[in-house]
């Protein structure tokens, strides 16, 4: 048979960066692993607590019951249900489970991508402020989209208002925020997002708003920018729960659309996913109901973890951060990346080569300059890691 006259890759694919993300870091180190090293791995954002049991045993309760066929496209009526009186008690929002809610099939990611199919046309940009979760600006490219990241305020990790205002021009179609914030951990303060919320409603743009973290709280309260006066029809909040009851296999997560766009994007999703999984549905749903101490009882370790991270990287000469307030990762700045002595790859590549302890640089998330260490493991594992890290970084 004769080759395809198509080359790979397509338009679309051709501005997807192919290595040198979270995912190679890992494979890399897990090969360093087989061939017998010892690795810390503080790459990847994976919770390491089992999934609620509750969750577990419902959702063994629904393949046993019946719940093995397609649900309804936008999500069970059930599942959807707890979702909105979720958001309408703790989140400030109102949201209605028939016209406001979306269950995805492929938690936040499915949501982010069929947000910004069914938000931008082809060529949009998407304001996006820096650091940012790195599956962000392959979202974009596949959906067509071109990203443009905004430097943050001075100073600080937060985003700045002003900065985005000076970003939008006619292809402007939204603005992309995250808090907290993956991968610096920052929690955006109340004053931040009501100038975001300012600059969306007067130059007219959306707001999308991934707040897959926001039960990760160590200080300071999560806000959600959709329940700011005159955001509610301008802002589309994603979220999963991936993250809140550790559950990234399961793959759940959801759209919280205004009414007005909501037919669009559940048209959107059911084209390119059909529906979410009938029984995953039915064990998030009782995580709604019944999982809030294994919430309680997972953040509470996940602070000790912070503060012993924080504890080593204000006494390692050569690093410095802002407090993280939320999520599980510490975003130090680094002085001899910063200095020019090693690029963030090499540096990460020397951390993992000569200390074993596997990290992903700033650049990876539009912020050079900085590395991204994940403290989503053991207690004891995480602080192993960070021996390695305040040795390497004092011998260089
Ligand atoms: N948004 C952010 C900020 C994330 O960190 C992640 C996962 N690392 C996701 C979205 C996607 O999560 P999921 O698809 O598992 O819900």
């Amino acid at each position: 048979m004769s080759e395809t006259k198509h080359v790979f890759p397509n338009e679309r694919m051709k501005r997807v960066k192919m290595s040198g993300g979270i995912r190679e870091i890992l494979s890399k180190a897990e090969q360093m692993e087989r061939e017998g090293r010892s690795i810390i791995h503080m790459e990847i954002g994976r919770p390491d607590f089992d999934s609620p049991q509750c969750a577990k045993d419902r959702v063994v309760w629904a393949l046993n019951n019946g719940q093995v066929h397609y649900t309804d496209m936008g999500g069970t009526q059930e599942l959807r249900e707890e979702i909105s009186k979720k958001y309408c008690r703790e989140n400030n929002m109102k949201v209605d489970p028939v016209k406001n809610v979306v269950v995805t099939a492929g938690g936040a990611m499915e949501a982010l991508s069929a947000t910004m199919l069914t938000l931008c046309n082809p060529g949009d940009e998407v304001i996006v402020p820096v650091p940012y979760f790195s599956a962000y600006a392959d979202v974009l490219a596949i959906c067509g989209l071109n990203i443009v990241p905004v430097e943050p305020r001075e100073g600080s990790l937060e985003p700045s208002a002003k900065n985005i205002e000076r970003a939008i021009t006619q292809k402007t179609a939204a603005i992309l925020i995250n808090t907290p914030n993956n991968p610096s951990g920052t929690v955006f303060s109340k004053k931040c997002l009501e100038e975001i919320a300012e600059v969306a409603q007067r130059r007219d743009i959306w707001v999308v708003s991934d707040e897959c973290y926001e039960k990760f709280l160590y200080d300071g309260v999560h806000i959600s920018i959709a329940s700011l006066p005159g955001m509610e029809n301008r802002t589309v909040t994603v979220a999963s729960a991936s993250k809140t009851w550790s559950m990234t296999g399961w793959r759940v997560g959801w759209i919280i659309a205004p009414e007005q766009m909501r037919p669009f994007v559940n048209k959107c999703h059911q084209n390119l996913v059909t529906c979410a999984n009938a029984f995953a549905q039915a064990g998030v749903a009782e995580a709604f109901r019944s999982a809030d101490a294994d919430v309680k009882e997972m953040v509470s370790e996940y602070r000790r973890r912070r503060d012993m991270v924080l504890n080593y990287i204000k006494n390692t000469d050569g690093l410095s951060l802002d407090i993280p307030q939320g999520a599980f990762y510490a975003f130090p700045l680094v002085d001899k990346i910063k200095d020019g002595t090693l690029t963030g790859f090499e540096f990460c590549e020397k951390l993992l080569e000569e200390a074993g302890v596997s990290a992903v640089p700033g650049d990876v998330f539009g912020m050079p300059g900085h590395i991204r260490l994940a403290y989503c493991r053991e207690y004891e594992y995480i602080e192993e890691g960070m021996k390695r890290v305040k040795k390497f970084v004092e011998s260089l």
